[in-house]
């Protein structure tokens, strides 16, 4: 069985076809600058395609996927009838999605109703839909893969926020949590390398361009660090994390910004490249502390140290720790990050391997046999969650 998995952003559409027999990916890319004067980029065994081409719109950019996945030298399937089925990642699936589901009517309703929670994604997941219906036809079987979804077990006083309840009756104001995918496939592998998942108590760190941690307790998670959106919890790339909330209304007053202006100041120009001024990817900031860069180095310590917190607070709620993962592009490679938030935690025993944690890239123990606390890197694979749920679905 071959699935077709799908990322739909606003102006980009990532897709990897994968072969479940196997779970080997055939082929993945990327449309990006939809609407705009669009990229394509293509990637197999065999090679690597990338040009321009105009995609005006979802369905312009799937009828590239088509040709690309079925005609030329990145061809791997004769036609497009081998595709089983299609799994699409959707960033919020309300209170009312705890796990995945195939599409129907009813789910692309409420998929749409909570678009006032995710104004970026969620209309762009719907455009991905019908995209795909567009090119696949209406009979071929689509699932959706929920970002929200494996934090729906948090308990009440971890996801309400301090506001009048009112506002969570009429608007679904809550925590929500993000990067659920991720934390699910990382929590999976994790509880397998403990051997139990009953009594366990996990921490994984999910540290990319945009991050978050969750607790997670018999393998279910009890608290996460992103919020009613996506920019709660800690210095991200460009994100600010949490903050006083009277920031908000001050800044806004003092410099006169209506809320969306507000919102692209905390979500575009805040967090590691608003305090270092030098970038929002980590190696250059890693790259300009090295220099002595004193903003570089703020940005950086500013992170370990909320992290240092929130996951010390996560080990109180947890009631003790049993392991630590870390994953994504910083988690998974940045040796320097995970062996300062290990060493702040060294109150609860841990002690790192510093041979182990040099390495890079692939799943491994990171602390040492007599640590207290076991520390993982897990190479993240959300693609490969939502092609085996989506396999599931249609199997029913
Ligand atoms: P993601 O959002 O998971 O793709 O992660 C993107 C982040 O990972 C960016 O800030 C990158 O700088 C960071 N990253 C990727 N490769 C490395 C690396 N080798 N060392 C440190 N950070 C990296």
């Amino acid at each position: 069985m071959k699935i077709l998995v799908i990322n739909a952003g606003s102006s980009s559409l990532k897709y990897q076809l994968i072969d479940m027999q196997d779970e080997k990916v055939l082929a993945k890319g990327v449309c990006e600058r939809i609407g705009i004067d669009g990229h394509f980029t293509h990637k197999t065994d065999d090679g690597k395609w990338e040009f321009d081409v105009a995609m005006p719109d979802h369905t312009a950019a799937f009828e590239q996927v088509k040709l690309a996945l079925t005609k030329g030298e990145g061809k791997v399937i004769d036609n497009l009838s081998e595709v089983s089925a299609i799994g699409h990642r959707v960033v919020q699936g309300g209170s009312k999605y705890d796990r995945s589901v195939l599409l129907t009517d009813e789910v692309i309703a409420d998929i749409k109703a909570f678009a006032s929670l995710a104004p970026l994604h969620n209309p762009a997941h719907v455009q991905g839909f019908t995209a795909a219906t567009a090119a696949f036809g209406p009979d071929i079987p689509q699932v959706a893969v929920f970002d929200t979804a494996f934090h729906q077990t948090m308990p009440e006083k971890a996801f309400m926020f301090g506001v009048p309840y009112e506002y969570y009756e009429k608007y679904d104001v809550r925590r929500y949590g993000f990067h659920g995918t991720s934390h699910r496939y990382v929590t999976d592998r994790c509880l397998k390398l403990l051997g139990k998942v009953e009594g366990t108590r996990i921490i994984t760190c999910h540290l990319g361009n945009g991050s978050s941690i969750a607790a997670v307790k018999d393998g279910k998670v009890i608290d996460t660090t992103m919020g009613m959106t996506p920019l709660d919890g800690f210095l991200m790339g460009t994100r600010c994390g949490a903050i006083d909330p009277s920031v908000v209304t001050f800044l806004m007053e003092k410099e006169n910004l209506t809320p969306a202006q507000m919102d692209a100041v905390m979500n575009k120009k805040s967090g590691m490249q608003g305090i270092s001024g030098v970038s929002s990817d980590d190696r250059d900031i890693a790259a300009a502390v090295k220099e002595g860069n004193p903003r570089a180095k703020l940005a950086w310590d500013m992170r370990s140290y909320q992290i240092i917190k929130y996951v010390a607070g996560y080990v109180a709620a947890l009631g003790g720790l049993d392991a630590i993962v870390f994953t994504a592009g910083i988690g998974e490679n940045s040796s320097a990050l995970r062996a300062e938030i290990l060493e702040g935690l060294a109150f609860l025993g841990v002690k790192v391997d510093a041979e182990a944690n040099a390495q890079r890239g692939e799943e491994k123990e990171i602390t040492t046999p007599d640590s207290a606390v076991r520390g993982f890197v897990i190479p993240t694979n959300e693609e490969l969650v939502i092609a085996r749920d989506t396999r599931d679905l249609v199997e029913g």
